[in-house]
């Protein structure tokens, strides 16, 4: 098992990505903690898991809360005896998120606070524990939209992950001598709740497929697997790392429909 012996905490695990990823890291030999504002959903990942004969609990997590990002790290270590790796991924993409005319600024603020704050105060309460533990792995999600810019702008949720990308790097310049290595996972466009929710017409959707080399949208259990070697020692000298998990979003001028 890739995952033997490791203490996980994913924020966000109660659904798509994080969903994901708790379940297959748990089938490799992790004990993981489920942090989530969503409670039913984070405890039913956790039932799901226990029901599989791995291990789980779910703590009730805001992660713009600084109490709650410290309760969070506490309970992995109560629960668990130590926290080996953070999986900073909770992140919401806000249905009024806009250009910069139309965007109010408590959709800016909300969506900041989570997808970057948040990302700070897992780092900021969890490195302590990753130092106790002897070093460890922190994978932040940021997104492909770090790297490009869209016409249909989502001008919050853009600035946050490149946010979450650049404070990647600098963590992974800080603690790269205690064997604490930080990557910042980009998932391209995935079929999930979160994307599907605002690319809610075939023609929304439409626009954005045809800029994918692949012609189709991203699972959610396909970025659990780049985040499981992120986690794994397999990936012992990765870090600061950019790690694309996008159909070719990125790599592409022109894709094979358009040319
Ligand atoms: P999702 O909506 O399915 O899951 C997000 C989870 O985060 C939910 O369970 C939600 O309850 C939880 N959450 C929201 N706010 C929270 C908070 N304040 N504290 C704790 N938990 C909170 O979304 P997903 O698609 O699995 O997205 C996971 C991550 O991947 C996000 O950071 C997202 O921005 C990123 N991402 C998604 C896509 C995509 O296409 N879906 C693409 C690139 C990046």
């Amino acid at each position: 098992m890739r995952l033997a012996d490791k203490v996980a905490l994913i924020t966000g695990g109660g659904s798509g990505i994080g969903r994901e990823t708790a379940l297959l890291w748990a089938h490799e030999g992790a004990q993981i903690v489920v942090a989530d504002v969503a409670d039913a959903a984070g405890q039913a990942v956790v039932e799901e898991i226990i029901a599989a004969g791995g291990a789980a609990q779910f703590v009730h997590a805001d992660v713009s809360k600084g109490a709650d990002a410290q309760g969070m790290v506490e309970r992995a270590e109560r629960a668990f005896g130590k926290l080996n790796v953070l999986f900073n991924n909770a992140g919401i993409s806000h249905i009024r998120d806009d250009d910069a005319v139309s965007t109010e600024e408590e959709v800016w603020d909300l969506t900041m606070n989570i997808n970057l704050k948040g990302v700070f105060l897992g780092c900021k309460y969890g490195i302590p524990a990753l130092r106790r533990a002897g070093g460890g792995s922190i994978i932040n999600t940021a997104s492909f939209v770090a790297l490009l810019g869209a016409a249909t702008p989502q001008l919050a949720y853009t600035a946050s992950k490149g946010g979450v990308l650049a404070m990647t790097r600098e963590l992974a310049v800080i603690h790269a001598r205690e064997k604490i290595r930080v990557n910042a996972l980009c998932p391209g466009p995935l079929r999930t709740e979160l994307l599907m929710k605002y690319l809610n017409t075939p023609e929304k959707r439409e626009r954005r497929l045809v800029h994918i080399p692949m012609g189709r949208f991203g699972e959610a259990h396909e970025i659990a697997q780049a985040a499981l070697f992120l986690a794994s020692d397999e990936s012992s000298f990765t870090t600061g790392a950019t790690f694309l998990v996008d159909g070719g979003i990125t790599a592409a001028y022109v894709t094979p429909a358009e040319s």
